[in-house]
């Protein structure tokens, strides 16, 4: 790449990063992957080989790297403004997207609050659902209702509201004293839901749930009709319903959003990952009229939301969805991704599940998660997978021992092929070298 050499880039990287969720002690060890150019469904590094996108530039690209249409949409928006305020001043792109989204949303939802990223928007969901139970209880200022129901091994982000929403102890637990109070359902188990409602009903504001699939949790596919009744007890306790759709969004399990599977209308939607493409960094938080309404009053009696990120609704930002929106009707992208999806999984039957190594598969739509059999503490497989698949062209990602592909929406079917056969192969390497010597 011209003047700089990779290798200096990888030194700089290490004098100065610090990258998100890597232990450095280790990152050092290994030669960093400078990505440096991408098209289509294609990473290219400084080097100048090619990359399969396996997991879409962490779940969030839907119709490739550059897309054409997507591309110029940003272009011409910053030949009009990068940047203005949605504090007071609106803008097109803003109102437009809105608009959009509550076409493709679930019924009943109404409005859209922007922000930057999933775990702001499943913060303002929070603040939103604590807030109009404190004003349509008619105190001032504090709710009786001010504990949430949440999904063991949930993943909701990284800021502190999200993470007292969480329930993965590795990402988690050091936090303990920092986190709000919430309570535990069991995924999967509408009894256990039912349970914690009956008992704990009064003080709680909302019911947070990834609808059908937990992504972080290492793809945790909920049985059929999970979600549709976890509606209808919310419904039967006046709980509001919140779904983070923020990994599941956007074509991720077939559907524009997983709700649409069990005809789920959540009450606030948090959108974010693939809502600009995996162009920019862009939020919403959806929500019915009957939570906007809760707000509505005279200046005076403080019923309003403060909350607003600076680059709330950032107009570039808003441009890449709207054309992300725009490429899903043109190019049929949920309709030619069906015939997709049925290949991905008979190849995982075919490729995948027979290897030693593989100790479960769990799928919907284009989340995939490959468990592999438990090994000793600190043998790092799911890591060592990923290392195997970046040198037969693939970036794959694990969480812990499980392998995740998450594709493009967008990938050709020979690419997907592609992608499985490395994933096997590199399972494959990774199990063989961890035999003992005689076998
Ligand atoms: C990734 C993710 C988030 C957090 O989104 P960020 O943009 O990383 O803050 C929240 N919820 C779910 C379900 C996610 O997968």
């Amino acid at each position: 790449m011209g003047i700089v050499s990779t290798s200096e880039l990888a030194a700089s990287d290490r004098r100065v990063l610090w990258h998100p969720f890597t232990q450095h002690g280790a990152w050092e060890l290994e030669p960093p992957l400078v990505i440096e150019r991408a098209r289509g469904t294609t990473l290219y590094d400084t080097d100048g080989r090619a990359y399969i996108d396996g997991v879409s530039s962490l779940w969030c690209n839907v119709h490739g790297h550059a897309h054409p249409h997507i591309d110029a949409a940003v272009r011409d928006q910053l030949e009009r403004m990068a940047h203005s305020t949605m504090l007071g001043l609106t803008h097109p792109p803003a109102i437009r997207l809105a608009e959009r989204l509550l076409e493709l949303a679930p019924e009943g939802l109404t409005r859209v609050f922007y922000s930057d990223s999933g775990s702001t928007a499943v913060e303002v969901a929070l603040k939103m659902a604590y807030q109009w139970w404190a004003q349509s209880e008619g105190a001032k200022g504090t709710s009786r209702r001010t504990t949430f129901i949440r999904l063991r091994h949930a993943y909701h982000g990284d800021t502190i509201g999200s993470v007292s929403l969480g329930g993965i102890d590795l990402f988690h637990a050091c936090y303990a004293p920092l986190l709000f109070d919430s309570l535990e359902a069991e995924p999967g188990d509408a009894a256990d839901m039912r349970r914690l409602l009956a008992e704990h009903g009064e003080r709680v504001c909302a019911v947070v749930v990834e609808p059908l699939v937990q992504g972080a949790a290492g793809i945790l596919v909920h049985p059929p009709g999970y979600l549709r009744s976890v509606r209808e007890l919310c419904d039967s306790y006046g709980v509001p319903l919140i779904c983070d759709e923020v990994a599941t969004g956007f074509g991720r399990t077939g559907r524009m959003f997983a709700c649409e599977h069990e005809d789920v209308r959540p009450d606030l939607m948090c959108v974010a990952k693939g809502l600009t493409g995996g162009y920019l960094p862009l939020a919403a938080t959806l929500t019915s009229e009957r939570i906007f309404e809760g707000f509505l009053g005279e200046p005076q009696e403080q019923r309003t939301f403060f909350h607003g990120h600076t680059y709330t609704g950032n107009p570039l930002a808003c441009a890449a969805a709207l054309a992300t929106l725009e490429v899903f009707a043109r190019e049929r992208t949920l309709e030619r991704l069906a015939p997709k999806i049925e290949l991905l999984s008979r190849w995982l039957d075919e490729l995948v599940a027979p290897l030693a190594a593989v100790q479960a598969i769990r799928h919907r739509g284009f989340m995939c998660g490959i468990e592999l059999h438990d090994q000793a503490p600190g043998a790092q497989t799911g890591h060592r997978v990923t290392v195997a698949a970046r040198r037969r062209g693939a970036i794959v990602r694990p969480l812990g021992d499980v392998v995740v592909l998450m594709p493009p929406l967008a990938i050709s079917e020979d690419e997907l092929r592609r992608l499985v056969e490395i994933t096997a192969e590199a399972i494959n390497e990774v199990a063989r070298a961890s035999l003992p010597a005689a076998a």
